[in-house]
């Protein structure tokens, strides 16, 4: 693989990290942040574990995990309790739309010129309503009416990503877009870079690890939680081993509970508290 198609995959995996989590962070602005492991954010997939559960019961599926999936627009957000999701989202939906504008000046051609049936000069409607162009936004200078059209933005983020990586990847689409140049493309994996690291900061997925403040259900030795980078949050034991927690141990000989297994964790947690109080 060529350092040039190797770097338009590396930007199309960063742009789809950020659109795919971007029902996440619209959910996000909607919720006070807490000091909590994980991030409340994170959990998202164990809401919907817990919401499949309950479906047996016929209960209401919570409006949190419906929101995630909506395709929401962060200006309509009605009650921001989040402002640092708020900045990311509003930072990284500009970023984004400015981009698309940058790339389609430099590689999109420009809409075909027609004749019309007395052989003046016009606009080729069919071409300029290719589902594959992207529009930039027009303006108007002046008058009430000056915010004109949001073209190809009014689509929203997840469109304008997908647009996106189709030009890092080169993707054809008849003749109407040239190859990124090499330069343009690393202007375009450095911000993406960017956009995905900004989203995940604001999810609280960037890597860190956190101590649990209550001991392992099974051995009392210590929790710890893990975020990582586009990866789903994970919770290891530190005694080893010797940990009887009916989890598998991870490169680290250490009990680790994953995906639907965390859902096995908080369920001893909370059962150990509540015996702890009851004693
Ligand atoms: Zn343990």
């Amino acid at each position: 693989m060529n350092t040039q198609t190797d770097r338009g995959h590396r930007v199309a995996v960063d742009l789809a990290a950020v659109r795919e989590q971007w029902g996440d962070l619209l959910a996000a602005i909607g919720r006070r942040p807490a000091a909590e492991w994980p991030p409340r954010e994170a959990r998202g997939f164990l809401d919907q574990l817990a919401a499949d559960d309950r479906a047996e019961d016929d209960d209401p599926v919570p409006v949190e995990a419906v929101v995630g999936r909506l395709p929401l627009t962060i200006r309509e957000h009605p009650s921001p309790l989040n402002l640092d999701a708020l900045d990311a989202a509003l930072a990284v939906e500009r970023d984004l739309f400015d981009l698309a504008d940058a790339v389609a000046e430099q590689v999109q051609r420009s809409v075909r010129r027609a004749r019309d049936a007395h052989g003046q000069p016009i606009r080729d409607e069919a071409d300029a309503a290719d589902p594959a162009r992207w529009h930039p936004p027009t303006h108007r200078d002046a008058g009430p009416a000056s915010a004109a059209s949001a073209g190809s933005r009014g689509y929203g983020l997840h469109w304008a990503a997908v647009w996106l990586e189709g030009r890092a990847l080169d993707e054809m689409s008849g003749d109407l877009f040239e190859p990124i140049p090499p330069r343009l493309l690393d202007e375009v994996a450095a911000s993406a870079r960017r956009m995905r690291l900004t989203v995940e900061r604001a999810l609280g997925r960037d890597g860190r690890t956190t101590t649990l403040d209550k001991p392992c259900p099974w051995c009392c030795g210590q929790l710890a939680g893990h975020t990582k980078s586009g990866g789903e949050p994970a919770v290891t034991c530190s005694t080893g081993p010797q940990c009887g927690a009916p989890v598998l141990l991870d490169d680290r000989s250490r009990r680790v509970w994953r995906g639907a297994e965390l859902v096995g964790l908080w369920a001893a947690l909370d059962a150990a508290q509540h015996n702890g109080e009851n004693s």
